[in-house]
């Protein structure tokens, strides 16, 4: 049965059982934000055609194929609440080139918390991650099936669309949640390790 979004929006329940869900799922930290905090700049999703990423084009969620800043700034009207939740890792793992398991768990967090969100009642719910879902998950392939296949998404269920293309400010984010963004040294036993995170956006309702 279809729930009333407006009225479960209202409760903490709700928001307290995502944020547990980003957190079982493997995010690092969650927080709920209002949609209104979320700052829109062409000139980010700019980036993603000059200079050209080495994803352009080259997937369905990734520019020229997605709608981009204005039509994301429309979407916002729609929506009151927002999950981000961010997940930290070593640096130089975050900045090596083995660094796709690391990307594929914030697209599937980002899905999960989107899927969780749907279960309580959001049917609009929608998840955004980073990077390029093609290197991400569709590396092995020449093409992205949702655009040169049958237009079926090779992993719907655990496959986003990147914040970049359509020019969502990442550090904004950071602040909305109340989180610094520039990374942190933590002492160990062994050393210290450099600190790092990446982050997702859910919109809820
Ligand atoms: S088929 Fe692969 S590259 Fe295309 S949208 Fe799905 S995950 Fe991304």
């Amino acid at each position: 049965m279809e729930r009333d979004a407006s009225v479960l929006c209202e409760t903490d329940a709700i928001t307290t059982g995502l944020i547990r869900e980003a957190l079982e799922l493997g995010a690092t930290d969650a927080a709920v934000i209002s949609a209104d905090q979320i700052v829109v700049d062409k000139s980010l999703a700019d980036k993603c055609r000059t200079p050209k990423c080495m994803n352009y084009g080259l997937s369905k969620s990734c520019p020229p194929h997605v709608a981009g800043p204005a039509a994301f700034k429309n979407l916002l009207e729609a929506f009151s609440l927002a999950i981000v939740f961010k997940i930290e890792v070593p640096s130089e793992v975050l900045y090596s080139g083995q660094n796709l398991e690391l990307f594929q768990l914030l697209h599937e967090t980002a899905a999960g918390i989107e899927q969780a969100a749907v279960r309580m009642g959001f049917s609009g719910a929608r998840a955004y991650a980073g990077n390029s879902c093609k290197k991400v998950f569709c590396s092995d392939y020449l093409e992205c099936r949702a655009l040169e296949g049958d237009g079926q998404c090779r992993n719907p269920d655990r496959a986003r669309p990147s914040m970049s293309g359509f020019g969502v400010n990442v550090a904004k984010l950071y602040a909305a949640a109340g989180w610094e963004r520039k990374g942190v040294t933590h002492e160990t036993d062994s050393g210290s390790i450099r600190m790092d995170s990446i982050c997702g956006l859910v919109l809820i309702c």
